[in-house]
């Protein structure tokens, strides 16, 4: 079987862990097309967060406790940074995890593109799950935040690391993303999957940026696969992170249903993408044209977060042995 997950960072990366424990086999194929709006310039160095994350977490190298960055880290370099007043000092860059920005840099100013870097990279991790970068193109999510009678524009990263999503946010653009291409094997993956699933990732900043990649949505359209959507939202909440003031920035409710209704039908919408919808138990979810299903949806361990990807991939129409 081959299933195409889009991902964002640690709701992603979680759910992939228990979609490969319950297709852990040789005869399935697992790709994770991977968000990259939240990748960033620092003192040099080019991060990606969320294929970090995804790496580590499948790989066996994160911080469980965090949820992002090392298991093990130590802050020796941030330390040295910042004793030289060096900017920005709000960013978590850790000395172990420098190591991997050192190796990506390296190979992105040799001329490699970001999705042979990040393959280069996984040979060590060995995460079981093919990673896609969303694009090899530079699409960097930036959001707009009143500033006294004036309106900036700010990196995403700033905006949520540095102020914690607390400067209201207006809107939110992917600059770069209309003259980008998804990357390669993306669109190729989707068309060709049994079962296409939408990770309970962050709608608006992971999934959404992805989907703003020219060619992602109309593959995820167009793929014969059953498209399902988890939702990130249980009980009117985003279980961890603060997808709330992503939401609100778009106009959007925090509910299952108004995810469920911005992601839309593929059947009876015009640019929608689901087939089907899972919510939490006990949350009420009517969204026109997507079956949508009510089970649980707490990734509380490996096991949990199995049952709910053979609950999606269900409803995507393909059964699990
Ligand atoms: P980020 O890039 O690290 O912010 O991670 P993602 O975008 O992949 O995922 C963030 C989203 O995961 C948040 O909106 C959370 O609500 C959601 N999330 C985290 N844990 C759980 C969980 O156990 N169940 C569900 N349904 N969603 C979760
Ligand atoms: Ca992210």
């Amino acid at each position: 079987m081959k299933v195409v997950v889009l991902v964002g960072g640690v709701g992603g990366a979680r759910f992939l862990v228990g979609l490969k424990a319950l297709l852990g086999g040789p005869e399935h194929e697992i790709t994770a097309v991977v968000n990259t709006g939240d990748d960033v310039w620092m003192h040099g160095l080019r991060i990606c967060p969320d294929l970090d994350t995804c790496m580590y977490t499948l790989g066996g190298g994160i911080d469980v406790e965090r949820g992002w960055g090392r298991a093990g880290e130590s802050w020796a370099v941030k330390e040295e940074l910042a004793a030289y007043g060096a900017d920005p000092t709000w960013f978590g860059l850790g000395d172990r995890d420098i190591a991997t920005h050192l190796v990506r840099t390296r190979m992105l100013r040799a001329g490699y593109p970001l999705s042979a870097v990040t393959e280069a990279l996984c040979h060590r991790w060995e995460p079981g799950v093919r990673l896609l970068p969303m694009s090899d193109d530079r699409v960097e999510t930036h959001v707009v935040v009143a500033d006294g009678d004036e309106t900036r524009a700010i990196h995403f990263q700033e905006w949520w690391v540095k102020h914690r999503a607390g400067l209201p946010a207006q809107s939110f653009a992917s600059v770069g993303a209309e003259t980008a291409t998804a990357g390669p094997g993306v669109v190729d993956a989707v068309l060709a999957a049994d079962a296409v699933l939408v990770a309970p990732s962050n709608p608006v900043v992971s999934v959404g940026t992805i989907l703003n990649v020219p060619g992602v949505r109309d593959a995820l359209r167009k793929t014969e696969a059953g498209v399902v959507g988890l939702s990130p939202i249980v009980g009117g909440k985003p279980l961890r992170g603060m997808a709330d003031a992503c939401l609100t920035a778009i106009g959007v409710d925090t509910s299952a249903e108004a995810v469920g209704r911005l992601y839309g039908s593929r059947k009876t919408t015009e640019d929608g993408v689901l087939d089907g919808w899972l919510v939490h138990t006990g949350d009420r979810s009517d969204v026109p044209g997507v079956a949508v299903r009510a089970v649980p949806l707490l990734m509380s361990d490996v096991d949990a977060t199995a049952a709910m990807a053979r609950a999606a991939l269900e409803l995507a129409g393909v059964r699990v042995g």
